[in-house]
């Protein structure tokens, strides 16, 4: 099906060859299938691009190594954003939903934060199909251990079974793998998470071959139990919300697999005063508070011995129990990850209500592993140092499948622009959290696993979950990555949806506006609620899923009038710094009125633009306002000659 849809576009500067299934030069390679590495390869391979796949194990592809679930706060709108420029995170999220809900929804529309509960085995097949279905793309199971390196250029990769592959350019997405080291106690173990061994010789290759800095960080995950031996009637259920689609703004292949049961619950209970004293009186067996752990963790999502220290006066935690899939019994206990000892473990459990006699199939750990610092790659992905080089995910400092799959997305567009001759793009920080999450992590010092947060944006009203088509759609088709039938989708809905403005903003009824009586929505639409005034004006069908999709829009920006208006004054006042470019090769060590520190900083940074270098820690407005002028001087230099 997908293969007739016409997935690849073959537009930008590759020569179509009659490929031989075993060749061995691609413009592009991507090492790893994990959430990166398959919204890259899908994205290059949606341009055109000759792209390879590799990951070490076939089975394991697009593995959620942690919870079962998709998108929440900031995440859920970074997954709309990908499904927005094509990719297929949220399609398969939607595939594999077993619970979907919309978070935050007793606050403004803005930060409502789609999430769902996933079947893992449904994801990961879903995720699998696309790959094999995707035209332009090979999927191959080998483990990368170095990179072929030819007058001063990457021009390949070699196998641990010693293949030699060649490309243009290379995107890496090996997550958690580089020289992991599992943490159950104080047993460590390599891995790239339990029942994966760890990428030892492409972590040295990383540091010998291509010469990178290389940091190390931490991550954990809670234990796995059996359905079977948990008590349910003690704990609060969760269910689903039935209103809500989806992460996709598109419609489902009808090929690909689908859970069957779609709103499974899931069950809240707190750990208690016994559990707390359980782990302070065993805190010498954690290696995080013996020094055995060496990488940093997270702040904002603190494994369980963490919490119990550093709030001794929080009694209970919350934790939520959530299904691991629709055809198995194992559960996730989401907010007790630990690196405490099984046998510690066991007896937390049985400190909780409703798992005196929970069995536990799979034990927390934690996880070390290595990372690049990012300040080595600029805003559109490539390692400044090898400008055919790819980061992108956990190994670019990030955290999260969702962070991951964005960052895969522009790195594989990038990759593919970069070998067919193109030159490569930036998602802007105002259009997208994407945008956001790049430009922070080649600007800000990256000392713990970043993730999304919607406070990180200074636009937020603007990057909401409900919009990021309006926001996105129309580059996606510019870069090639939007398939027509999507864009055409796309198009009719907007179409529609501004005819729809532009009547509310014109007719009136009982002296105001329809906009106007559209206000007192509150920015929510629920199906079959009464609404504050006629709108068959408006030509909107109620009963369809397009209907429901504009007069829900309309809601929001009505809600938002004005506010609006004022977010876009300061997003006009951002691209004029934007439009201020620097020379990768600028010399701000010549430049009298800058403090040697924020010298230090602009060297390491190396901005890209004036407002980007305004986002660096540290640098003052007035130290901006001096580069601004030497900025002209050159450029009026430049022109006068
Ligand atoms: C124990 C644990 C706990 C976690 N806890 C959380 C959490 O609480 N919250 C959260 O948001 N995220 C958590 N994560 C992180 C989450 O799993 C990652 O953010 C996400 O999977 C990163 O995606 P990625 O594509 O960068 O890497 P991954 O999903 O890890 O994929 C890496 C891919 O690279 C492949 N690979 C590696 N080396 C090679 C090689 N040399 N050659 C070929 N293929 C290779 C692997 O097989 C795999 O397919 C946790 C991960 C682990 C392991």
């Amino acid at each position: 099906m997908l293969k007739n849809t016409g997935n690849c576009f073959l537009l930008i500067g590759f020569n179509k060859v009659d490929k031989d299934i075993y060749m061995k030069t691609y413009d592009v390679i991507v090492i790893g299938a994990g959430h990166a590495g398959c919204e890259a390869a899908l994205a290059a391979a949606r341009q055109g691009a000759n792209t390879v796949i590799l990951t070490d194990n076939m089975d394991h592809i697009a593995q959620m190594s942690c919870n079962p679930a998709i998108g929440g706060i900031a995440k859920g709108q970074l997954t709309r954003e990908i499904d927005a420029l094509g990719g297929a995170q949220g399609i398969v999220a939607d595939l594999a939903s077993i619970q979907f809900r919309l978070l935050n929804r007793s606050k403004g529309p803005a930060v409502w934060s789609p999430r769902s509960q996933c079947d893992k085995v449904c994801f990961q097949r879903a995720m699998k199909m696309l790959l094999e279905e995707q035209s332009c793309l090979d999927v191959r199971q080998a483990q990368v251990t170095g990179f072929i390196i030819d007058s001063g250029m990457i021009t390949g990769v070699v196998t641990e079974l010693g293949d030699k592959i060649y490309s243009k350019s290379i995107v890496i997405a090996t997550g958690t793998f580089l020289a992991g080291l599992l943490h159950f106690g104080m047993t460590s173990l390599p891995g790239g998470r339990t029942g994966d061994s760890s990428s030892e010789k492409l972590a040295v290759a990383l540091r010998e071959q291509l010469k990178l800095r290389i940091g190390r960080l931490k991550t954990g995950t809670p234990p796995r139990i059996l359905a079977k031996t948990i008590d349910f009637s003690q704990m609060e259920t969760q269910g689903a919300d039935r209103e809500e689609e989806g992460f996709s703004h598109f419609e489902l292949p009808p090929t690909l697999p689908r859970t069957i049961q779609r709103e499974l619950p899931c069950y809240m209970v707190y750990s208690t005063a016994e559990t707390a004293e359980l782990v302070r009186r065993n805190i010498h067996l954690a290696p995080l508070f013996q020094g055995k752990i060496k990488g940093i963790g997270t702040r904002y999502c603190p494994s369980f011995e963490d919490k119990v220290i550093r709030f001794p006066h929080h009694e209970k935690h919350h934790l939520y129990l959530e299904p691991e899939g629709e055809f198995t019994g194992e559960y996730y206990i989401n907010g007790i990850s630990t690196s405490l000892p099984p046998e510690v473990q066991i007896q937390m459990l049985k400190t909780i209500p409703g798992f005196e006699k929970a069995v536990i199939s799979r034990y927390a750990y934690a996880i070390e592993y290595d990372f690049i610092f990012p300040d080595q790659i600029d805003r559109t992905l490539a390692l400044k140092h090898w400008r055919n080089i790819f980061p992108a995910g956990q190994i670019n400092g990030t955290s999260g499948y969702e962070e991951a799959a964005g960052q895969g997305l522009l790195a594989g567009v990038n990759a593919a622009r970069f070998a067919g001759g193109l030159e490569t793009v930036t998602i802007p920080r105002e259009l997208s959290y994407l945008g956001v999450m790049v430009d922070d992590l080649v600007t800000k010092d990256i000392i713990e696993p970043y993730r999304l947060f919607t406070s990180r944006s200074e636009y937020r009203l603007r990057l909401r979950q409900d919009n990021s088509d309006l926001r996105l759609c129309e580059m996606a088709k510019d870069l090639n990555i939007l398939p027509a039938d999507k864009y055409r989708m796309f198009a009719e809905y907007r179409n529609q949806l501004n005819e729809a403005i532009a009547l509310s903003k014109t007719v009136k009824h009982n002296g105001k506006t329809i906009f106007a009586h559209l206000k007192s929505l509150m920015g929510t639409y629920r199906e079959g609620c009464p609404l504050p005034c006629p709108i068959d004006v408006l030509k909107i069908d109620l009963k369809t899923w397009l209907g429901r999709k504009i007069i829900r829009q309309l809601a929001i920006l009505a809600h938002y009038d004005g506010y609006l208006e004022r977010e876009e004054q300061s997003v006009s006042k951002l691209h004029k710094l934007e439009n201020w470019k620097i020379s990768e090769n600028f010399d701000y060590d010549s430049l009298s009125g800058l403090c040697n520190e924020s010298k230090m900083k602009l060297n390491k940074v190396r901005p890209m633009t004036l407002a980007q270098a305004g986002r660096i820690d540290g640098v003052t407005p007035v130290e901006i306002a001096l580069l601004q002028v030497s900025l002209t001087r050159m450029l009026k230099n430049n022109n006068g000659k």
